[in-house]
């Protein structure tokens, strides 16, 4: 694959689909408890141009169980600076992900390469839709940077979807994978991958710069694809999980859904047994919160007790680690949680 490729200048109008960034999806619930309608409907119009001829939808009131810390603090403001001088984007603020708070004043943050603006409109997602600026060749430097700045022993890479380049943004990746590897190879890398839906030679690329964990999340259920994620098809990124494995069988295999959205117990029983025919060895699971009123509804918050069930159920079909929380999203505490998985395979592998 050749070197990083940049957008053509008569770009192809937006796929509207989903992002993978999903399981982020926050709380811009925040921004409807806490702002003015006028104000939440000019942010929402900038970011969603896409979405605003759509009826609002009713916002349910939130839990108690889905409080969170406002961020504040002396290193959440470190973090800040790291992100801001570097000119990076992170998917924590992009997606106004709720663990801001606790990640960023522990000094985790999940950079968003390729830009701030998603060429898909899935109908859970918070981030920009439009069409991206040219690709950065400068920012794997940068990320690399960062990186280092924030001594970060595990770092989760995460992109828009770029639809519009002729690889998806693979290389891109590639870049990014091997430029971090050289400024502090100690760090474990874990990426959070577009689909690559009609990117022939894409996924191979990302595979083959032996990335340690490669996270592409399912989302939801197949029967909601078409409402939640349009652009997407459930069985190409399943079997875009199955891939890893087969080219690389020791590279770690991780996805999750949110839950929330209309979803059956039956449905998500079955997409755990899909995972694990796909060989997926890390489960996460969370809930579902809707950005705006324009967004998709929140059809009801799964109680903790129920997320506890499905963690049991889900370990007990066999994946190596499974997050399942209210606020679970892909990244939440994924440097602890890789240490884990690296510790339940050495088990798996001692018992034979
Ligand atoms: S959970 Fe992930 S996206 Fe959210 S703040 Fe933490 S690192 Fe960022």
């Amino acid at each position: 694959m050749s070197g990083p490729i940049h957008v053509p200048h008569t770009p192809q109008p937006p796929n509207l689909a989903t992002t993978r960034l999903s399981s982020y999806i926050a709380p811009m619930a925040n921004l409807i408890d806490n702002t003015s309608r006028s104000a939440a409907s000019e942010a929402r119009a900038a970011r969603h141009p896409e979405k605003q001829k759509r009826a609002d939808t009713p916002v349910l009131r939130k839990p108690d169980w889905i409080r969170v810390k406002a961020p504040v603090g002396k290193v959440f403001s470190q973090t800040q600076k790291i992100v801001k001088d570097g000119g990076l984007v992170t998917v924590c603020e992009e997606a106004g992900c709720p663990n801001i708070g606790e990640c960023w004043e522990q000094k985790h943050a999940t950079f968003m390469i390729l830009g701030d603006t998603c060429t898909r409109a899935c109908s859970f997602c918070n981030v920009k839709t439009g069409l991206p600026a040219a690709v950065d060749t400068d920012e794997p430097r940068r990320v690399a940077e960062a990186v280092a700045q924030m001594g970060l022993n595990h770092v989760v890479i995460t992109s828009v979807d770029r639809d519009d380049l002729d690889d998806g943004g693979a290389q891109h990746f590639v870049d990014v994978i091997e430029a971090i590897r050289a400024a502090t190879p100690a760090t474990t890398i874990e990426i959070l991958t577009p689909d690559f839906l009609r990117k022939p030679g894409a996924a191979e690329a990302v595979i083959d710069a032996r990335p340690d964990v490669f996270n592409h999340n399912l989302e939801t259920v197949p029967r909601l694809y078409l409402s939640i994620r349009p652009g997407a098809r459930y069985y190409h990124s399943l079997r875009l999980l199955e891939r890893v494995k087969e080219r690389d069988p020791a590279q770690f295999t991780k996805s999750g859904i949110m839950v929330g959205l209309g979803e059956s117990k039956e449905e998500v029983m079955q997409v755990m047994d899909d995972m694990r025919s796909a060989g997926i060895d890390f489960l996460t699971i969370g809930q579902y919160l809707q950005p705006t009123r324009k967004h998709a509804a929140v059809d009801r918050f799964v109680h903790p007790d129920e997320f506890k069930a499905y963690e049991t159920i889900a370990r007990a079909k066999g994946f190596l680690m499974v997050s399942a929380t209210p606020l679970t999203r892909s990244s939440h505490h994924a440097g602890d949680d890789f240490a884990k998985l690296r510790a339940a395979r050495e088990q798996m592998m001692a018992r034979g």
